[in-house]
């Protein structure tokens, strides 16, 4: 059998072989009460994920269809909101809202800056009659390894009395602290491939009883994602349409396993991934494209190689190394490499990422003292304590 390629981009992520396990059994009936069993389990366990008493709803879409749920159930044609865009999923925020007609206005940073709080506090301080219906925006920026200061642009939301939150928590939940019901999230989005340590093929929105009071009024149509009709379900623990029941399967398994570890152990671990990750680039003098260690995301690092063509470096490693990375996305195609390092990723892939980035630098003629990458990161994970 040929080896799988070792994935290092930031989603779909390594799947533990337990949870891929759980899922290749007979389907079982999603009217039975077995399903409903496992829907309970799992309801619980999503709200322990987002530290929440809110609602916690499936749908069987990727993270975008989770996106588009959480913007056509609360609002309504054109309402006014506002959209962080420092990357490629806070321009597609903007998208999502466009095409649906509400009238936008973009908060804008540059690719690899954090989104500033103080631009969202002015804008939501000038609105005397209070108009601005939500405010959308991502917390981990996976197009550039940004991770936008959330509570800090929340606490200027939760002032302004009236906008919703509405986040796109798709690269940082299960990665870092994503605490909906103490920061006071209104609306928020996540995907099965991303820290969740499972496959692709399920969306998640959890929503607070405040955006529950705008659906209420919201005018969009809505039909597969209405997601009234999915909370209505899962209070008798069951879903509106066919659930991909296998995924639930691997659902049920990838939640144990992430309480089990619990959250101290779950984001220092994420932590130890990133930092021994960025000490390495550094020994290597690979230019980090996010150099301010408080805002890079724990799921995802971008790099500007200046010394080598970013594509080439990234086909040598997946040809000679069967190491997979990502792109540049948007602006940034061809400009940059990512290391994705959130999901099921151990010590053991990030040095071997390490050393086949180190071979690949020096075949390419790249001069780099041979082992001061992997070095710096196990140096790195020395002084860690352990996980075992
Ligand atoms: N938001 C973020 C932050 C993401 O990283 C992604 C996927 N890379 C998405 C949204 C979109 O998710 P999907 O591709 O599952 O639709």
């Amino acid at each position: 059998m040929q080896n799988p390629l070792m994935l290092m981009i930031p989603g779909p992520t390594p799947v533990p072989e337990s949870v891929l396990l759980a899922s290749a059994r007979p389907p079982i009936s999603h009217r039975s009460s077995e399903f409903r069993t496992l829907m309970a389990e799992i309801t619980a366990h999503l709200k322990w994920l987002h530290q929440t008493q809110n609602d916690v709803l499936i749908l069987a879409s990727s993270g975008t269809g989770a996106m588009e749920a959480g913007i056509i159930n609360f609002l309504s044609p054109g309402d006014r909101v506002l959209v962080g865009c420092n990357g490629k999923f806070g321009d597609r925020w903007a998208d999502v809202c466009d095409q649906f007609g509400l009238e936008t206005e973009q908060i804008k940073a540059p690719w690899g800056q954090p989104l500033d709080p103080e631009v969202f506090r002015h804008h939501l301080e000038a609105d005397q009659h209070r108009q601005i219906k939500a405010v959308v925006l991502t917390h981990s920026e996976t197009s550039t390894g940004v991770l936008n200061d959330l509570e800090a642009i929340i606490y200027h939301i939760k002032a302004h009395g009236q906008a919703l939150s509405i986040v796109d928590a798709v690269t940082s939940l299960g990665v870092c602290p994503v605490p909906m019901d103490e920061w006071g999230l209104d609306v928020v989005v996540s995907a099965s491939q991303k820290g969740y340590r499972m496959p692709p093929g399920l969306g998640f929105v959890a929503v607070s009883s405040r955006a529950w009071h705008a659906y209420t009024t919201a005018q969009f149509p809505r039909f597969y994602l209405d997601l009234g009709k999915c909370r209505q379900d899962a209070v008798a623990n069951t879903t509106p349409f066919t659930p991909p029941v296998n995924l639930f399967f691997a659902l049920q398994a990838s939640l144990r396993m992430m309480k089990a570890e619990g959250f101290t152990r779950l984001f220092s671990h994420q932590q130890g991934l990133m930092q021994a990750t960025r000490a390495a680039l550094r020994a290597l003098e690979l230019p980090l494209l996010v150099t301010d260690d408080a805002i890079a995301s724990p799921a995802v690092t971008a790099i500007i190689p200046d010394r080598v063509d970013p594509e080439l470096l990234r086909s040598q490693l997946q040809q000679q190394h069967g190491v997979v990375i990502a792109a540049g996305q948007d602006q940034m195609r061809g400009k940059l490499i990512r290391i994705g390092h959130l999901g099921y990723v151990c010590d053991r892939d990030i040095l071997t990422t390490i050393a086949a980035l180190e071979t690949t630098l020096i075949h390419l003629g790249c001069p780099c003292l041979p082992g001061i990458g992997i070095q710096a990161a196990s140096n790195h994970f020395a002084k860690l304590p352990s996980s075992s």
